[in-house]
């Protein structure tokens, strides 16, 4: 199956799918676009792999069709969707080889030895495996399984390659590195990509756009650095990045309780106001920490401070309550103890209606 080139590849069209009274995906919609590596970025139990089997045939959903390309393909058995799949405990047989593994659905289709040998050869090239053919998985490290799984998944040669979590089992260096060798493989391939993880950081730092889960239901879908500025509700400023929450009054004009001011030119242009209960959030490098004699603010106090490089982590209190701050660790390094002067940067918060949950 060939990729569309231009338009959506892979298309939910309002997904839902019911486990007795519990709706592990309540009404998803998501475009895929040819080439785009996608991630579905969720909190534990909100539907991310179920919504991937779905895609790949090994969930039926109760309501709404899924395509790829034009064609809808509700009907059609997995191994005829051109989709390869890495699971999330890679799904390996543990007492063949690397190379039987890979040759087993290709040997099941009932290809010819020849391009069978050909096929897991080009595989594990592509993975960085070439030596590795005879080895027996179980004597495989975490990091080698899982590119034996990516290879078992790339041997069709997928228009659509799906990986659910495929880095949460690996160490923070072999996770970073795997991160970057998927990119590059994905370019290789032109395929186009849909990870499903938990790490903000990785979906930040890997994806062209991340889709955000909650609950069964689609809350927001942007390009990493269009949900960090534009959150749309709490949910996703304290999910994507670091978010600050205070307590707003907002009679007769929005204020934080702890400044004397109103918020006025520190509040962002906002599409819609909320209507219920509203918390200010203000992300830790938008407050301007002042030691001047002269600087005006709120009064706050510095009580944590840790040194991360070019920037400073800390922790602030002020009549408010207490926050976290970022600040360049250039122009000063604050200590625990100091005195300051607290203000927000112009157009720096966000209103969102209170989380209930
Ligand atoms: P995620 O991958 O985001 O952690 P899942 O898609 O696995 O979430 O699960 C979503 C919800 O559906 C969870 O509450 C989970 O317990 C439930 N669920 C998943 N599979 C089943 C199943 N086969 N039977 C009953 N409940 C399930
Ligand atoms: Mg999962």
């Amino acid at each position: 199956m060939s990729a569309h080139i231009g338009g959506s590849v892979v298309r939910f069209e309002g997904l839902t799918k019911r486990y007795g009274p519990l709706k592990a995906l309540d009404n998803v919609s998501l475009s895929l676009e040819a080439g785009e590596f996608m991630a579905l970025l969720g909190p534990s139990g909100s539907g991310k792999t179920t919504m991937l089997m779905a895609l790949a045939g090994f969930v039926r959903q109760d309501e709404g069709r899924i395509f790829i390309g034009e064609r809808a393909i509700d009907q059609l058995p997995a191994h005829e969707r051109g989709i390869g799949v890495v699971f999330q405990n890679y799904a390996l047989f543990p007492h063949m080889t690397v190379a039987e593994n890979l040759a087993y659905p290709l040997r099941r289709r009932g290809l010819p030895e020849a391009e069978i040998r050909q096929r897991v050869g080009d595989a594990l090239d592509l993975v960085r495996l070439t030596q590795l053919g005879g080895r027996h998985v179980a004597q495989l490290s975490g990091g080698q399984q899982q590119r034996v799984a990516i290879a078992r998944a790339v041997i069709f040669r997928p228009s659509v390659l799906l990986l659910d979590e495929p880095m949460s089992a690996l160490d923070r260096k072999l996770r970073e590195m795997m991160q970057l060798e998927l990119r590059s493989l994905q370019r290789e391939l032109g395929a186009t990509v849909l990870l499903v993880t938990h790490d903000q950081e990785e979906a930040m730092s890997m994806a062209d756009r991340i889709a955000i889960i909650n609950h069964g239901r689609m809350v927001q879908v942007g390009q990493p650095a269009e949900l960090y500025r534009q959150p749309q509700d709490a949910f996703v400023a304290d999910f994507i990045g670091r978010t600050n929450f205070l307590p707003v009054e907002m009679d007769p004009k929005p204020r934080i309780a702890g400044f004397a001011e109103p918020l006025g030119d520190s509040l962002a242009e906002q599409d819609t106001r909320p209507d219920r209960d509203v918390v200010a959030g203000i992300r830790p490098e938008d407050f301007i920490l002042d030691d001047h004699p002269a600087a005006t603010g709120a009064a706050a106090r510095i009580v944590e401070a840790t040194f991360a490089g070019a920037r400073q982590v800390l922790f602030v209190e002020f009549d408010g309550g207490r926050i976290i701050v970022e600040t360049n660790a250039h122009q000063k390094l604050w200590r625990v103890g100091e005195a300051a002067r607290l203000r927000i940067r112009d157009r720096a918060a966000r209103l969102f209606a209170k989380p209930n949950d």
